[in-house]
């Protein structure tokens, strides 16, 4: 299907772009690497009479450690965050995560930006950010705010976001020492979104889990932090009766919808079981930093 016409704008500079933002209001639509917006215009949901291209501003480029502080610009791909030596090293979940994201062609083009914004249940970089506890950085003409992840996202393509904002980057917390991360996904096929995946980030004071934080994707209307299943962990050793708890928890905060990819009670079946394996992985990476 071919999407309606539209007049093309390729601002150089962030006040450029809000400019056009303000020019055209809700006329317009962003775009970034066009790998969700393109589809919906080909199917007519999104009919935008003018399309701001972000690839051009410079504002939004780039990856950098600033105080214990991770900046990541939102124009990022998904290739610069799987290749960044700096992530690899400081907060290897966001590699992990985004090596399961669609495909190659996709992965070239994809932000990390493109992939918040959208508000989609079944993207990925949702629960890795409330994992993470990260923050957006949302720029208009009238100035800045920062948000946290865990209310960023209210509903299924909604966010946050207010019409004239751009999300120009993240910030995420570097994780410290000795913080044990996955991202299991559980997916039909190579380039399929997840029938229910699960985030995991998990510390340890001895034997017992300090701080731990679990985010799935695509079992409700938006990403899920599972908090009963968090605080049912807190304080205690990581043993079998723990991983059934809060697998039975992290289901139990499910709401999915039945589709192609199976029946709701497969996927929060699927949704506990990603709990399992994510918090196993996680508990063995921070119990043994070194082999990670
Ligand atoms: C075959 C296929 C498989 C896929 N599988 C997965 C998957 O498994 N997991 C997954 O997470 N994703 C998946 N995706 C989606 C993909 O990751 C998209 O790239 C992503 O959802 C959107 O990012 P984008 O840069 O392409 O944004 P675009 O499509 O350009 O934009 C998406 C929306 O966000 C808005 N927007 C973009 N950037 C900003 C910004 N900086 N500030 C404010 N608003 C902005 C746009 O206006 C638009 O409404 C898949 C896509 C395809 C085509």
């Amino acid at each position: 299907v071919i999407p309606r016409p539209f007049e093309y704008h390729a601002p150089q500079t962030l006040p450029e772009a809000f400019a056009l933002l303000g020019a055209h209001g809700d006329t317009a639509k962003l775009l970034a690497g066009g790998h969700s917006l393109l589809p919906m215009m080909k199917l007519r949901f999104a009919q935008p009479d003018h399309l701001i291209d972000l690839g051009r501003l410079a504002e939004l480029k780039g990856i950098r450690e600033e105080n214990g502080t991770l900046w990541i610009g939102a124009m990022t791909t998904e290739n610069e965050l799987i290749w960044s030596a700096l992530l690899q090293a400081r907060c290897p979940l966001i590699c992990e995560g985004a090596r399961q994201i669609a495909d190659p062609q996709v992965r070239y083009r994809g932000t990390l930006g493109g992939d918040l914004s959208h508000g989609d249940p079944g993207n990925d970089h949702p629960a890795l950010m409330v994992a993470l506890d990260a923050s957006f950085v949302l720029q208009s003409a009238a100035g800045q705010r920062v948000v946290p992840a865990g209310g960023f996202f209210i509903g299924t393509y909604a966010t946050l976001l207010d019409p004239g904002e751009i999300m120009t980057g993240i910030r995420i917390p570097v994780p410290p020492p000795g913080t044990g991360y996955c991202y299991a996904k559980l997916k039909r096929k190579t380039g399929d979104f997840a029938t229910a995946a699960a985030a995991v980030t998990l510390r340890l004071a001895g034997a017992n889990v300090e701080h731990v934080r679990i985010a799935l994707t695509n079992v409700g209307d938006t990403v899920i932090r599972a908090t009963d299943a968090e605080q049912a962990l807190t304080g205690k050793p990581l043993d079998a009766h723990a991983l059934d708890e809060a697998a039975r928890l992290a289901m139990a905060a499910c709401n999915p919808v039945p589709d192609l990819r199976g029946d709701a009670d497969y996927k929060r079946a699927m949704a506990g079981e990603m709990t399992r394996r994510a918090l196993e992985t996680a508990h063995e990476r921070a119990a043994n930093p070194a082999r990670t």
